[in-house]
């Protein structure tokens, strides 16, 4: 399969980000080609990109995507409230009938293609069925274990490990656990063993609020990255979702231990968490990425949305405009979550890299006049500046249209029916 797509303008993230004139040939699912020239190829399929923007897709590296029936629901209380009395009972209920969780799933890459997300970094239980739904769509999922409580064990992530590894090539899978203050040294150390055997990175929730970072101080007398440290848990490297009360000494210990920073910042602002420093993180050369956490906190899966906040977050917490560049916040939603993944064979539009490109409309009136197109993409683009997703070499979305092998429409109905169900069985209990 031959795929030109020419007469582009073409996002290049190099040492500096720059915009070139130009056309990208893909072979299979990769780039083989980029450049004014155009080799005299027999192509299958010839898009004319008339002048609108190709950029690499954004990757959202914290997703719970299977909550979207909490979308709209759980819009009250901080973190401890929020997940303890609303989120926990109605995820009860789910995890019952986990087959749900395929089509729940299904909605929310819908909505990640029809906003230029082409991988999501996906922490949730019941693995089988984010798997199916990621390869029946052709969508790319990077399954998170999560154990917590009686919800996943260190035995069963270590089986997942290996089945979701080997399952697609659009499927992989790697070790978490949901968060030090859900998982006590009972699930810990056994996990530690399993990390250890396999030489493999760790993710989790990690310093997301005050209230946790005075609790872990309380129980383990030290803080939260210092105490899975000291466990092993980050031998091999990983990172930590959210990190808002990061301090010096937690930051120094992600540099030295070269771990990520998965900042986000639309989940934080709607549960009043904070806001970290990130331009000290970025300052130390802490690799920091973004993500959108799930749709019970955001309640939105969309990208454009998501670096607008994390500008003015980190603005307001300055006190400083510009305190992270439109170029760093670019960078942070795509190479870097390329980085935080291990996964840079899709970082970048360049030859040999797979193709994972988003195409997005210049000729709108949100978009005009280009005087600086990077800094535009930041903060006056939206999701309905998408023009084309493409992952691994196929387009599932093209002007407003789903390509993904299944009526959408079916897809809509059934999770609203799911929705529906699990909130009259809240409602009896
Ligand atoms: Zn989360």
């Amino acid at each position: 399969m031959k795929t030109l797509l020419k007469n582009a303008k073409i996002l290049v993230i190099d040492k500096n980000i720059s915009v070139i004139n130009g056309s990208i040939v893909i072979e299979n699912n990769r780039i083989t080609h980029l450049g004014k020239a155009i080799p005299k190829f027999r192509f299958d399929k010839i898009i004319n990109c008339k002048q609108n923007l190709l950029m690499p897709g954004f990757k959202n590296t914290h997703a719970h995507t299977p909550m979207t029936f909490l979308r709209g629901y759980a819009t009250s209380g901080q973190l401890q409230e929020w997940l303890f009395e609303t989120v926990f009972p109605a995820e009860d209920i789910l995890i019952e009938q986990s087959e749900d969780i395929e089509i729940l799933t299904k909605l929310g890459i819908l909505e990640y293609l029809k906003s230029g997300i082409t991988l999501a970094f996906d922490m949730y239980y019941a693995p089988k069925y984010i798997a199916k739904a990621a390869k029946e769509l052709g969508f790319r999922s990077v399954i998170l274990g999560t154990i917590q409580g009686e919800r996943q064990s260190p035995e069963e992530v270590k089986a997942d490990f290996d089945e979701f590894n080997n399952y697609d090539s659009l499927v992989s899978y790697k070790l978490g656990f949901h968060a030090e203050y859900t998982c006590g040294p009972d699930i810990l150390v056994p996990l530690s063993k399993v990390v250890n055997e396999l030489k493999t990175p760790v993710f989790t929730h990690l310093s997301e609020t005050e209230h946790e970072t005075n609790d872990c101080l309380k129980r383990e007398g030290k803080r939260p990255p210092k105490h899975l440290i000291d466990l092993g848990l980050f031998n091999y490297g990983g990172g930590g979702f959210h990190c808002v009360t990061f301090n010096d000494e937690d930051m120094a210990l992600f540099k030295k231990h070269q771990l990520s920073m998965i900042t986000c910042p639309g989940s934080n602002s709607k549960l009043a968490s904070g806001t970290p420093n990130l331009r000290k993180a970025l300052d130390l050369g802490i690799n920091v990425s973004l993500g959108t956490d799930g749709p019970a906190s955001n309640d939105a899966l969309d990208f454009f949305y998501e670096m607008r906040l994390l500008s003015v977050v980190q603005n307001l917490r300055a006190k400083t405009p510009n305190t992270l560049s439109h170029e760093e916040i670019l960078r942070i939603a795509t190479i870097n979550g390329a980085r935080t993944l291990n996964m840079n064979d899709l970082s970048d539009l360049s030859v040999g890299k797979i193709a994972d490109i988003i195409m997005i409309d210049l000729h709108a009136p949100n978009m005009l006049p280009l005087n600086n197109i990077p800094y535009q993409i930041v903060y006056a683009a939206s999701k309905d500046n998408i023009l084309m997703t493409m992952i691994d070499g196929k387009i599932l979305y093209y002007k407003n249209r789903f390509n993904v092998g299944e009526n959408v429409n079916h897809i809509y109905k059934k999770a609203q029916q799911i929705t529906d169900k699990i909130k009259k069985k809240l409602k009896k209990n």
